[in-house]
């Protein structure tokens, strides 16, 4: 206890203090919780901010070892919403408060993918008054194209970088052109460069990762200021190549608890960004997100993707709320988050603070 007591009363962690919290159990946990959710208190707030997901297709031109949606899983049910559909969810969005959204699908690029993107951000910018922030989340694209859809009024990007270790990324990744840890690097600095809130990730629980690799994770996140995190439990899928080192994977729960401990260290170290307490989470234990909102996490993306569509983005197995329609999701996260002792806020862009001051 004394020993994580003064490590918790430090300005900056080390590594090796990193490594310590995330062994932390019995009291030593409690008081990191304890801490980070005084920082969350203290500095954005008991609030959680909604985005709300629309997950517009699976076609996906990628291969990532770990990812149900690949290219090369021929068992997917590929789809793409028709723009209706997407302009429809966004209403439903707008008209429900959450005053964001995120668009997310598999990675595909070219000028007829980027025009999409563009004429879509201009319709949803329409329909909502130039009320509604928009999250990307497209995967990797050329600077021109983000600069083209910052343009058309996109504010927010995510781009995971799954791994911030360049060997244990090659082993999530074919090693290939299309899977280049170095341009998932540069695009994220042309994502922050444009000037998009920048937002990032990664898996915690992953086949071969140590706790001194997610320890370098949040240093990094650190290094390069980033504005959001989105860090979730590494979930397997059947139909992947990853697959196959499931038996060498920690336990479920041991993966959930150190994505909580990941956030609440994360949130003591940038105390004012915004953190996602994310689906995956949810998929382990019911009440996954809300004990994320309970020790740093932020902000909720409620999936507003139409309901025949949501078991076919299923990035893992056991995706949760895959036979839920948009507004049951909403009804059983007010209940949730009452839960959590957060209130909702309602028509509040919730733009990260960190940005905002940098
Ligand atoms: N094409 C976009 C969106 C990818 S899906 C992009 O490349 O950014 C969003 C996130 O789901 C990924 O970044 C990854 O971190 C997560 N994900 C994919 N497969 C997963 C799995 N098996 N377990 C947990 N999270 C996974």
């Amino acid at each position: 206890m004394q020993h994580i007591a003064a490590i918790l009363s430090k300005e900056n962690f080390t590594k090796e203090d990193i490594i310590e919290l995330l062994k932390a159990e019995g009291d030593d946990k409690l008081h990191l919780f304890e801490k980070a959710l005084d920082v969350k208190q203290k500095n954005v707030q008991n609030k959680v901010y909604f985005r709300g997901l629309i997950e517009f297709s699976n076609i996906c031109s990628k291969d990532c070892l770990y990812c149900g949606i690949r290219k090369s899983n021929p068992a997917v049910r590929r789809y793409n919403l028709s723009d209706d559909e997407i302009l429809d969810a966004a209403r439903f969005a707008y008209e429900s408060d959450y005053a964001s959204i995120v668009l997310q699908s598999g990675e595909l690029s070219g000028k007829q993918f980027t025009k999409r993107i563009s004429k879509l951000l201009d319709q949803i910018m329409k329909l909502s008054d130039n009320k509604l922030r928009v999250t990307l989340s497209c995967g990797e694209q050329s600077a021109e194209t983000y600069k083209e859809w910052f343009d058309h009024g996109a504010t927010r990007y995510l781009l995971r970088i799954e791994s911030s270790n360049r060997d244990l990324y090659y082993k999530l990744h074919p090693h290939d052109d299309k899977h280049s840890f170095d341009t998932r690097i540069s695009c994220l600095q042309a994502i922050k460069s444009i000037g998009y809130q920048t937002g990032t990730g990664v898996m915690i629980g992953l086949p071969f990762q140590t706790l001194e690799e997610m320890a370098n994770d949040l240093l990094w996140m650190k290094s390069i200021e980033i504005d959001m995190v989105g860090m979730g439990p590494y979930l397997e899928h059947v139909d992947t190549p990853l697959y196959q080192f499931r038996n060498d994977l920690l336990p479920v729960v041991t993966r959930f608890d150190l994505t909580l401990k990941m956030i609440a260290i994360l949130r003591i170290m940038m105390k004012n960004i915004n953190i996602a307490a994310s689906t995956a989470l949810q998929s382990i234990d019911k009440l996954g997100r809300e004990k994320a909102i309970k020790i740093g996490a932020n902000i909720i993306m409620p999936n507003i993707t139409p309901g025949q569509y949501r078991d076919d983005y299923r990035l893992y197995d056991n995706k949760p709320c895959t036979d839920e329609n948009p507004e049951d999701c909403k009804s059983c996260l007010e209940i949730r988050i009452a839960l959590a002792n957060n209130d909702i806020a309602y028509g509040e862009w919730g733009d990260s603070i960190h940005y905002k001051q940098s």
